[in-house]
C-alpha cells in the first residue's frame, strides 16, 4: 500500500546537518500492521510525514501501490491525504471546545460530502461505535480521559475509511489496558484490510503487531 525506498532525511543543526533517517527501506500491505520503532528522536514522525507526502525526503522514493509518487503534485498529495491516509498524530488533532460529535462531523464530510446532514450524523455514531466511544457522543473533547480521547481520535483518523492508517505514538499516556483496546481496534481494522503503520517506543505496542522496522 506504501513503502518508503532509501529514503535519506537531515535536517540543519545550527552549523551543521544532522541525518535523522538514512536510507530507510520498509513497506506496509493490505491487512498488515507495521511498528516503527525506536527511541525518542530516531527519526519515526518524519517517517511517518514523508509516507504520506507531508514531508520531502532529500533522496529516495515513496511507492503508493508500487507507483512512485510525484512529490511535485500538490493535487495529488491533497487527495492521498484526504482520501488515502488516516492519520492519527501524536499530539493536538481535537478541538477541545467542540463536542467529540462536531469533531468528528467534519472529517466526515470531507470524506462523502455527499452525505446528508442526518446521515453525516449517523456516520459520526457509527465511527465512534467502533472504537467503543459511542457514550462520549455529546460530551467536550477537551473533558475527555486520555483513553477516550485517543479511540475518538482514531475514530477520526478513520473517518475516510483509509486505506492506510498512520499512527504516532498511540499508546502514549495510556495504561496498559486502554493501550490494548486502542491496538486491538486498530488490529481489527487491519483483519478488514486496511494496513497500519505504528511509530512507537512502546514494546507492549508489539504485541499487537506483524514485524517491526528498527530505527
Ligand atoms: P519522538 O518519539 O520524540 O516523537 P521521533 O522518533 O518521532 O521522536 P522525530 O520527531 O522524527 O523523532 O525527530 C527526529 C529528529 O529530527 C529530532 O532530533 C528532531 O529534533 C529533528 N527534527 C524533526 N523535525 C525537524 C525540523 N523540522 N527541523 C529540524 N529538526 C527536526
Amino acid at each position: 500500500l506504501v513503502a518508503l525506498r532509501n529514503v535519506s532525511k537531515s535536517f540543519p543543526d545550527g552549523e551543521r546537518t544532522r541525518s535523522v533517517l538514512d536510507s530507510l527501506s520498509f513497506g506496509v500491505a493490505p491487512g498488515e500492521v507495521v511498528a516503527l520503532l525506536g527511541p525518542s528522536g530516531s527519526g519515526k514522525t518524519t517517517a511517518l510525514n514523508i509516507a504520506c507526502g507531508l514531508l520531502q525526503p532529500d533522496s529516495g522514493d515513496v511507492l503508493i501501490s508500487d507507483e512512485t509518487l510525484d512529490l511535485s503534485s500538490r493535487s495529488r498529495l491533497a487527495f492521498l491525504r484526504r482520501c488515502y491516509f488516516g492519520i492519527l498524530p501524536q499530539h493536538g488533532g481535537l478541538i477541545d471546545e467542540e463536542s467529540v460529535a462536531s469533531n468528528l462531523a467534519l472529517p466526515v464530510r470531507l470524506g462523502q460530502p455527499r452525505l446528508s446532514r442526518g446521515d453525516r450524523h449517523a456516520r459520526v455514531l457509527e465511527l465512534l461505535k467502533s472504537v467503543d466511544a459511542l457514550p462520549a457522543t455529546q460530551f467536550t473533547a477537551g473533558t475527555l480521559s486520555g483513553g477516550e480521547r485517543q479511540r475518538v481520535l482514531l475514530a477520526r483518523a478513520l473517518a475516510n475509511e483509509p486505506k492506510v492508517l498512520l499512527a504516532d505514538e498511540p499508546s502514549s499516556h495510556l495504561d496498559a489496558p486502554a493501550s490494548r483496546t486502542v491496538l486491538t481496534l486498530i488490529r481489527r481494522r487491519a483483519e478488514a484490510g486496511m494496513g497500519a503503520l505504528i511509530a512507537t517506543h512502546d514494546p507492549l505496542v508489539l504485541e499487537h503487531c506483524d514485524r517491526a522496522v528498527e530505527l
